[in-house]
This record gives C-alpha cells, structure tokens and sequence, in this order.
C-alpha cells in the first residue's frame, strides 16, 4: 500500500465529486434528513470531510444527527434502498486514514447520540455496569462514572477524547491491557443497527457472533448505538512511576516479567516508551522523561556505552488514602527486582482522575504549538515479543535514532486476554507489543515532512513484512482486498462471512475500504434493462 499515492488519489477523486452525482437519490425533503438536522453546507466540508489524519479529505452528500438507534437505522435503510449510497458513523473522527468518512455518501455524527449514561445492576447481584450510548467520550463516561457513583471502568485508552463505539470499533489499548484485556474484553452488552436497518441487542449470550463480529470490527457489521460497560469501584489515587533502562533486552525482560505476573503481585498499568538519549530534542529526550514535571534527569545516571535510544517503563499502583501509608513500601518492594538505571527513577501521586487525563495535557500544548491541526501520520504495529529485538535494532535504533517529533510507545500485552472471536486482528504469540509511533508535524515543517514521514511508515511495514514478523498493524488501513486479505488471514473468511451476513450491501463504514458498495437488486436489474 502507497499512502501517498493514496492520498493523491483521494484528492483527486474529491475534486471530481464536489458535487454529489445525479444518482445519489437524496431527496432534501425526506423525513430523515429534515428530522436529522442535515446540512449540506457547512459542516458537510468542515467536521465530516477530515479527520485527526489531516491527510485525506472525502466530501460527504449528508452530514447527519441522531439522537435515537431509530434515527441511525432510518439512515440505514435510506441508504439501502438507494442504488450507492453509504453511512459511516463519525465517533470524534480521531482516525487518521479517512476510516470515519463516506464519500458523496450520509455520515453520521455519534456525538449526538442520546440518551444520556445510566447504572445498572447485572443480573440482580451488585456488580455495576454503565449503559453508556455510543458517542460519548471516554472522558465523560469517567468524570459521570467516578463523580456520581464512586466507580470507573477497568480498561481505558491513553487519550480520553475517543467515542465509546469507535475504540469499541477497533480494540482500546493502554496499560491496564495487559491485566485486564483491551476495552473490546470489557463489554457485556451492545445494542447494534445493521446494515439491514434492524436495531438488536447482542451480548455474549445473546446474538454472541453478532456481538462478537462488531468488537474490533471497524465499523463494517453494525453501528455500536449504546454500550454496557462493568464498573468498579474508583481508587482514589495514583502512583505514577518512571524507571530508564540504557539496554533494550533489559528493558523487555522486566516489562514482559511484569505483565506476566499475578494480579496479587502486578501493578495496575504497564507501559513505556522509546526516548532519545540527548538533551536537546525538547520533545523525545530526556526532559520527556521526568515526572512530576520540571524534575530533574540525572544525565551522570546513563552508561557511556549507552546507545542514543534509551527506554522508559512507565507504571502505576493505584491506592486509597486509607492505605497511603503502605505505597511508599509496596512500590520499594516491586521496584526491587528491576534491573533500570538505580537513581533514574521518578514518581508522581496523583488523583486517578488525573492520571487517566493526564494526555489532556499533551492534547493543550499540541493546541497551543498548533500541532494539534497538522497532519499525523501515525502508525500502531501489534509485533510479537519473538521479533521485538530486532525491531528496537533496525527501526529505534536506525530508522528512528532521530525521534519522530512525538512519542514513541513500545509495551507488551497479553494475548489471552483478547477473545478470538473478536473481529480484531492481533499476532499469534501470547506476547506481543504496541508501537506506536504517533508523530507530530510541526506547522513550519509543511508537507514535504508529512510525505517523508509516511514514506518512512511505508518502509517500516515493508520491513515488518520482509523480515516476515508475527506482527499486525493496529487501526488498520489498507486499499487492496489482498491486503485486507492478509491482514486478517486465517479469518478473512470469518470476516467476508460476517459482512454478507450484517451488512451485505456493503452500506456501513466505506472509509475503511474493505467492501464495495453492492446495488441492491432492484437497481441492477433496472440497470440491465
Ligand atoms: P472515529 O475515528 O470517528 O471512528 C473510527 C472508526 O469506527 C470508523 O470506521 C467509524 O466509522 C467507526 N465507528 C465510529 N463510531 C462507531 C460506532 N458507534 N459503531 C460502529 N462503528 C463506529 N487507540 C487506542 O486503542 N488507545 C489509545 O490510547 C489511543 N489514543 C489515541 C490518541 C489520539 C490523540 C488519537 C487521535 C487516537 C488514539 N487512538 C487510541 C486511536 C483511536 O482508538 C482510534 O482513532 C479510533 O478511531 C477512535 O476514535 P473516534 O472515537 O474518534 O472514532
């Protein structure tokens, strides 16, 4: 796949279909689009033609409103019993490939989804979980979850500002992954509108291959319109830990003993990242280390023979004030057995609520530098624990010693805690990592920085690929059904099968370009005569 070549191309087709074809059937007058709050005009070229990417840019013919799962599936089959039409749901469009996108075709804004988040009791016993609707933020849900009852959902994202129903759509992974599964394990119920237009309610024991077909399931067999997500009781605080390793291999031996030990005896989140053993980079080196912020990095700490990449492992113990007394111990006591650089190690208490924002922060500077708009080329690879060595050696070590303007995430995560019959594509060991590596474009650099940064994602893959690693890309995006193909392997299949089964139109998500639109049997018969 040639993303610059696709996104020419993208432009390209764009500027062909500013205006919607003759055969759109669109009629301004009909009930759903004036009970939807369409808008053909502003929004259509603002919110719903871009996305967090910045580099592709599809125009839709309808940008749309629900608040109710009627109002989607009344899209839905407006869509279908046209001859091309398509619906994508729009979360807060932080893809970066035009996934959330339909060109000449409705989108959906999920942010309007109503109606607002309740408790429920499961099954008449005490455990709690959040019926949530599929638009709001992982945000809202924590500040409604832990300001009105005390309680949060285990599984989180890094960045808080994503849709329920589009981290539902693609995994939800951060450092509570390892222990407790990604957000698409932590799901009991989901009510879905089909490619059909019909509105049900799957779980894993009602409508499970429904369920399961949707988790993960980019948006192609169903839009997620409401979500039960189990809850827990909140912990107060926080212990956030920093420790830099100077060697790779011991910085994957720890992390990997660390996500592979007990619940009794592991910590909460395990993370870390990839810096640049340098000074003067304000964005990947060592001023990115240090918490509390504004800490001092003891630079005499690392080895001279040290490479110019070091890593950070970042770790958290959650605690009440009622235990506060014994963190300081707890924490000396797991910290013990790691091998990190003794006197590079940092730590921060802080509430839970701001540790899970704590990318808010990164979120205000991006604005502030206006890094935020720029393009992101960003790429997430899932690479077995098998071929992670050699990717720290060729890709940290070579191709990105220079850093990559943002952060750079490399962590280990557990396979069995991902169910096989989710949709999501991950690698076939028990170990394997997250890398991600989400780039930043200044906005003096320009376009020629963009381009150079997804020519250097390409040659990543095309490495991943010749070295023939277990590995996935995760938020896929492919263009060529042979990639898709490979991308899901075994159960390509599976996939295929779904899709005829929930959306066999191929009405639902088209910015994923996975199907095609297929004419619905009347119109190809109208065409043939
Ligand atoms: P969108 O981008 O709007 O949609 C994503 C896809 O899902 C589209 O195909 C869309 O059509 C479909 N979709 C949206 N809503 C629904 C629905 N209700 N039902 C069915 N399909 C739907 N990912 C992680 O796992 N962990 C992270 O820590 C993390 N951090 C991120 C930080 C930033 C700043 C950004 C930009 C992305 C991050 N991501 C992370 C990736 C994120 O999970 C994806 O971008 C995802 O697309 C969620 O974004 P969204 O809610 O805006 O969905």
């Amino acid at each position: 796949m040639m993303m610059i070549a696709y996104f020419e191309r993208r432009q390209q087709q764009q500027q062909q279909r500013l205006v919607p074809d003759g055969d759109v059937e669109l009629d301004p007058d009909h009930s759903i689009l004036r009970a939807l709050d369409s808008d053909a005009t502003g929004d259509v070229a603002g919110a719903a033609s871009r996305d967090f990417g910045g580099m592709v840019f599809l125009q839709p013919a309808r940008f749309l409103r629900p608040s109710t799962a009627d109002d989607i599936a009344g899209a839905v089959v407006l869509a279908a019993r046209s001859s091309r039409l398509t619906v994508a749901a729009r979360g807060n469009g932080h893809s970066v490939c035009g996934q959330a996108m339909a060109d000449g075709g409705i989108v959906l804004d999920m942010r309007t989804l109503g109606p607002g988040m309740e408790i429920v009791r499961c099954g008449g016993t005490t455990a709690a979980a959040a019926d949530v609707p599929a638009g709001a933020l992982w945000a809202e849900v924590l500040s409604w979850a832990v300001r009105n009852h005390g309680m949060a959902p285990v599984s989180w994202t890094d960045y808080l500002g994503l849709t329920v129903g589009g981290t539902l759509s693609n995994g939800g992974i951060s450092g509570q992954a390892f222990r407790h599964g990604p957000q698409v394990a932590n799901v009991t119920e989901l009510e879905v509108v089909t490619g059909d237009g019909e509105r049900l309610v799957c779980s894993p024991s009602s409508a499970s291959d429904l369920f399961f077909a949707v988790l993960g399931g980019l948006g192609q067999f169903g839009f997620i319109t409401r979500a039960r997500i189990p809850l827990v009781p909140a912990p107060k605080m926080v212990r956030w830990i920093r420790v830099v390793y100077g060697a790779f291999d011991e910085y994957a031996r720890d992390a990997e003993w660390l996500v592979t030990r007990d619940d009794s005896a592991a910590f909460d989140y395990v993370e870390g990242f990839v810096f640049r053993n340098d000074a003067s980079d304000p964005v990947s080196g060592w001023s990115s280390v240090p918490i509390p912020h504004g800490s001092a990095f003891d630079p005499a700490r690392i080895p001279a023979d040290s490479s110019p990449i070091l890593y950070c492992l970042e770790l958290a113990l959650h605690y009440d004030h009622i235990q506060a007394d014994n963190v300081d111990e707890r924490a000396k006591e797991m910290l013990r057995p790691l091998r990190y650089l003794r006197g590079l190690e940092f730590a921060a208490d802080v509430s839970y609520v701001e540790f899970l924002s704590r990318v808010g922060r990164v979120e205000e500077e991006a604005r502030a530098s206006g890094t935020w708009a720029t393009p992101h080329p960003w790429l997430n690879l899932l690479i077995s624990s098998s071929d992670i060595a050699d990717f720290d050696l060729t890709v940290f070590k070579r191709v990105l010693s220079r850093g990559i303007g943002g952060p750079m995430l490399v962590y280990p995560l557990r396979r069995s805690k991902w169910d096989e019959r989710m949709s999501v594509a991950v690698p076939d060991g028990e170990l394997f990592y997250l890398v991600a590596l989400l780039r930043f474009v200044t906005p003096q650099a320009g376009e020629a920085a963009v381009k150079e940064a997804v020519a250097q994602n390409q040659e990543i893959l095309s490495h991943c690929r010749n070295k023939g690693y277990d590995f996935k890309v995760y938020i896929p995006h492919y263009e060529s059904e042979a990639d898709w193909a490979r991308h899901f392997d075994g159960d390509w299949t599976r996939f295929i099968e779904r899709k005829r089964r929930y959306d066999p139109m191929a009405i639902l998500s088209p910015g994923q370009t996975i199907f095609s639109r297929a004419r619905p049997p009347a119109a190809v018969a109208a065409s043939a005569s």
